[in-house]
């Protein structure tokens, strides 16, 4: 029977480092900010964004919140950041996404500065992870990379299958496993015979958005399953990408959904905001 990768815990032992962190820096004058930029209603994001807010306050970070209405235009977004790129009580920069369709979200994400990057999805940071020199990685991979070493779980030699390509997850998760001297495969929708490819991995990062859709038997017996995946079923009830009950069966590790890598995002955004927070502090 697999271990279950506790991110709930993984991620609570980070945050209270984080506070520790951020009551020193504070204490030396610098608190560590983050803007947080919503544009419309979308509900999922709003909760997002109180999480953010609320993760934010509890290690000490100041964060300030910019709700604009959905038909606010691009320029308008694009004038608030440059404001933001200047403000010195802001070291991190988050435009929640998705952004209205009317709204060009490459164009605004290139706007953030770089240095105050902390989702690390601008392209010259994208470039830097790429290359295995990052500033800011993207907080869910991140967060994916924590959990393993925290969990003793070393790369080096591995198999690592990913299933899923996004910009968001697959992609920058695949090169940080490569930078851990993993050989990695990417899957996707044309990759053929994909139980086959998930069969070869020693460790399976499953981030395709499909509930269940990774069968517990296609999982090679021992090995380590991370499954990204948040997918509604029904009313309240969230499942991962892999089938649960099935790959615990044969996995020697998994990460539960919820309580997995979930509770690392957000983590993974504070500690980048307290790094962004540092940086500037030496580069002054
Ligand atoms: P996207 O929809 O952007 O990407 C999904 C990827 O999975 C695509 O590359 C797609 O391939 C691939 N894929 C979809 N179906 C299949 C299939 N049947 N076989 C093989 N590959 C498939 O999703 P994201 O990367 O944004 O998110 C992935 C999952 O992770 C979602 O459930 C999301 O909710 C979750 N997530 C969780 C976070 C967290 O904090 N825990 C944060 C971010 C995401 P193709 O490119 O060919 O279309």
């Amino acid at each position: 029977m697999a271990k279950i990768i506790d991110g709930k815990a993984i991620a609570a032992k980070i945050r209270g480092e984080l506070a520790e962190e951020v009551k020193k820096l504070t204490s030396a004058g610098i608190q560590p900010g983050l803007a947080v930029v919503l544009v419309g209603e979308d509900p999922a994001s709003r909760v997002y964004v109180t999480m953010k807010e609320k993760a934010c306050r509890d290690v000490g970070i100041f964060s300030d919140e910019y709700k604009l209405h959905a038909e606010t235009s691009e320029a308008d977004l694009l004038d608030l950041i440059k404001r933001l790129n200047i403000d010195p009580r802001i070291h991190g920069i988050l435009v929640q996404l998705p952004l209205p369709g009317s709204i060009n979200t490459e164009r605004v994400l290139e706007a953030v500065s770089p240095a105050k990057d902390v989702d690390g999805f601008h392209p010259y940071n994208v470039g830097l992870l790429v290359i295995g020199k990052p500033i800011f990685r993207p907080c869910t991979p991140y967060g994916v990379m924590v959990l393993l070493k925290e969990s003793g779980i070393d790369l080096t030699g591995k198999e690592v299958v990913v299933v899923g390509r996004s910009n968001i997850v697959g992609k920058p998760v695949a090169f940080m496993c490569l930078q851990q001297n993993a050989t990695v495969t990417l899957c996707h929708t044309k990759t053929r015979d994909l139980p086959a490819r998930v069969g070869m991995a020693d460790v399976l990062i499953a981030a395709a958005g499909k509930p269940e859709m990774i069968k517990g038997e296609w999982i090679k017996e021992g090995a380590v399953v991370i499954d990204v995946g948040v997918n509604r079923v029904g009313e309240k009830k969230l499942v991962g990408d892999v089938e649960f009950a099935k790959a615990s069966e044969r996995a020697s590790a998994i990460t539960p959904v919820p309580g997995g890598v979930g509770p690392m995002t957000i983590t993974m955004l504070l500690h980048n905001t307290v790094a962004a927070a540092k940086r500037a502090a030496t580069s002054n």
